[in-house]
């Protein structure tokens, strides 16, 4: 019979507890096709339910993992074939089914996308599920408007959402400012292609006025709350934030002013349902417009083994750019 290693995770009295372990093929999850994964990577949300942390969990054991790339091992549809390359994000796999901390994971076809050309699956767990989020949130300010050349803010910019938004718009000709709680980091952070750093303690408290100076011409945001409030009140009339994250607390403590009066926009983003055709156009942007030299410069890779031991890490914002998981080690 066969097997392969996962990090399972059990839970006692609402303690949530990781082992690696091996699992007979057998336990694998209902769905179409078995993939043999390559790597996986750490997210935010990871981080979460590594920690118990939000109840995104309701049954255990359980496999974590948002994200995986690897090799169509068996298939019972046509549109994938055992032997291709495949990416999965999102569709709540990791969390309501088990997901890509494991060297196997099966999924349902619609859940996987071809790994796109030009990327080895390494790389496109590099980017992840974070790095597709800063993706659509570029897509996003850019149908509202956004222009070459323009002033465009990223907050939480040392995390994975943040640095590959970077990476992005620099390379797209945007002027990046860049705002992180880590300036210890700045010369990382004009490497991937911020033109300037702010701390992000600037834009931390709440808003004292519901509009400040204009500012930006567009923003992409990972951290939500006071922060998003702020950025909605230095937007340029008719600029646009992306909403991504919740790193700085889920609520949003602003007023409507800056909608009525300079007439900015709020752009929702959501990485995990986000339909098909719009997923795979963010792909082939990612595969054509991210610097896969900046990307490496955003890569710490750790084996399987000792995943478990970072996931405080990136709750406490301690971890830099992303973290790719090699499932073998
Ligand atoms: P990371 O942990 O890699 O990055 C988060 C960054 O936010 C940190 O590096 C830090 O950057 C900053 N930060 C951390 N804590 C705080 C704080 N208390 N106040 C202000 N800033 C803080 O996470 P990801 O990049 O993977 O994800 C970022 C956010 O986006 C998360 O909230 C995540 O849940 C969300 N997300 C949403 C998705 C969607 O579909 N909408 C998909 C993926 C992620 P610095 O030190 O530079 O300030």
């Amino acid at each position: 019979m066969a097997s392969f290693r996962a990090l399972v995770l059990h839970e006692q009295g609402g303690k949530v507890t990781p082992r690696l372990e091996t699992v007979d093929d057998s336990r694998l999850p209902e769905g179409e096709v078995t993939v043999a994964i390559d790597y996986s990577t750490l997210n935010y949300k990871d981080g979460m339910i590594l920690n118990g942390v939000g109840r995104l969990v309701r049954t255990y054991p359980h496999v974590p993992g948002i994200d995986f790339a690897g090799t169509v091992e068996t298939s019972g549809v046509a549109t994938f074939k055992p032997g291709d390359q495949v990416v999965l994000t999102g569709w709540r796999v990791g969390e309501t089914q088990w997901g890509g901390f494991a060297e196997k994971a099966r999924v349902k076809a619609d859940q996987l996308v071809p790994l796109p050309k030009g990327l080895t699956a390494r790389q496109a767990m590099a980017i992840g599920t974070a790095g597709f989020t800063a993706m659509l949130a570029v897509i996003a300010l850019e149908r509202h408007g956004l222009a070459k050349g323009s002033e465009v803010l990223v907050t939480g910019a040392t995390g994975g959402v943040g640095g590959t938004a970077i990476a992005l718009l620099s390379n797209l000709g945007h002027r990046v400012v860049a705002s992180t709680g880590r300036a210890e980091f700045k010369s990382y952070l004009e490497r991937l292609g911020a033109a300037e750093v702010l701390h992000r303690s600037v834009l931390a408290a709440p808003p004292g006025r519901p509009l400040d100076r204009e500012r930006w011409d567009g923003a992409i945001d990972a951290v939500g709350s006071a922060t998003l409030a702020t950025i909605l009140t230095q937007l340029k009339y008719r600029a646009s934030v992306a909403a991504c994250g919740l790193a700085g607390g889920s609520d949003l403590p602003t007023t409507v002013i800056p909608f009525l009066l300079r007439g900015v926009n709020l752009l929702g983003i959501d990485s995990v349902m986000c339909p098909k055709e719009p997923r795979l156009e963010a792909w082939r942007r990612l595969a054509r417009d991210l610097s896969l030299e900046k990307l490496d410069r955003m890569i710490e890779e750790v084996p399987l083994s000792q995943i478990a031991g970072l996931a405080s890490r990136i709750l406490g914002g301690q971890i830099r750019g992303r973290t790719v998981i090699d499932v073998h080690r």
